[in-house]
């Protein structure tokens, strides 16, 4: 994603504290507080912009979404968006996904999205792709039980790497698609990468995965 700097960024980020939260890990168990309510946390890691937050928090107002991105010049548009939206059922976390354990515990989180992850083709990048296996790590120990990934991409070198891994890590796949838009799902949100790719023409997988036993 191309990132401009911004260097009000920091600013816009302190002034929105309530909607991105500067101190993550004091919520870590008390996400559902957080909100105000029980509802179950779904989480979008790398969410770009925010039009997925936005399309399924509209769509799903009984869930919780919590958008995780690295980037402070790109998590100050998803703030605007969800701004602009008026929902509160959306939160926001700049942070690495790397540290996810440190700000979720144990069987916090119903649902993780990897939307168009950076697929980092290079061998010698495998371990940042986050779908790799000590990411995986980190989502079965936030997951609860009936908890799920769920992957979409236009990239199919991720993709394939991403089904090996999560079979490799015993995950169970719930549902394959090799060309997701062909199944004209109504509830389907499109982000903005997939609005993007799909309108080049390019095919979008997804998967599904848990975690068994
Ligand atoms: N999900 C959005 C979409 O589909 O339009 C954005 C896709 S963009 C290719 C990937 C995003 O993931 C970028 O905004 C990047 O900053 C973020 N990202 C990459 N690695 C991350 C990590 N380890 N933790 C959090 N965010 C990450």
């Amino acid at each position: 994603m191309r990132q401009r700097h911004k260097p009000w960024a920091d600013d816009f980020l302190a002034k929105n504290n309530q909607l991105v939260k500067a101190n993550p890990m004091n919520h870590k168990a008390n996400w559902q507080a957080v909100f105000g309510n029980e509802n179950p946390i779904h989480l979008e890691i790398g969410t770009g912009k925010g039009r997925f937050l936005v399309g399924m928090a509209e769509q799903y107002p009984d869930v919780n979404f919590i958008g995780i991105e690295l980037s402070k010049s790109v998590i100050v548009t998803a703030a605007q968006k969800i701004i602009d939206s008026e929902l509160d059922n959306i939160l926001l976390v700049n942070m690495d996904a790397d540290k996810l354990c440190d700000v979720f515990a144990g069987d916090e989180v119903s649902t993780i999205y990897l939307n168009f992850s950076d697929p980092w083709p290079k061998n010698r990048h495998e371990k940042r792709r986050l779908s790799f296996h000590t990411f995986l790590e980190k989502y079965r120990t936030i997951l609860n039980s009936t908890g799920e990934v769920v992957l979409k991409t236009d990239n199919r070198g991720l993709f394939e790497y991403s089904l090996v891994s999560f079979s490799a890590f015993g995950m169970k796949l719930e549902d394959v698609s090799l060309d997701l838009h062909q199944l004209q799902d109504p509830t389907n949100v499109m982000t903005e990468y997939e609005q993007k790719f799909s309108e080049k023409g390019h095919v979008i997988y997804r998967c599904r995965a848990s975690f068994i036993g």
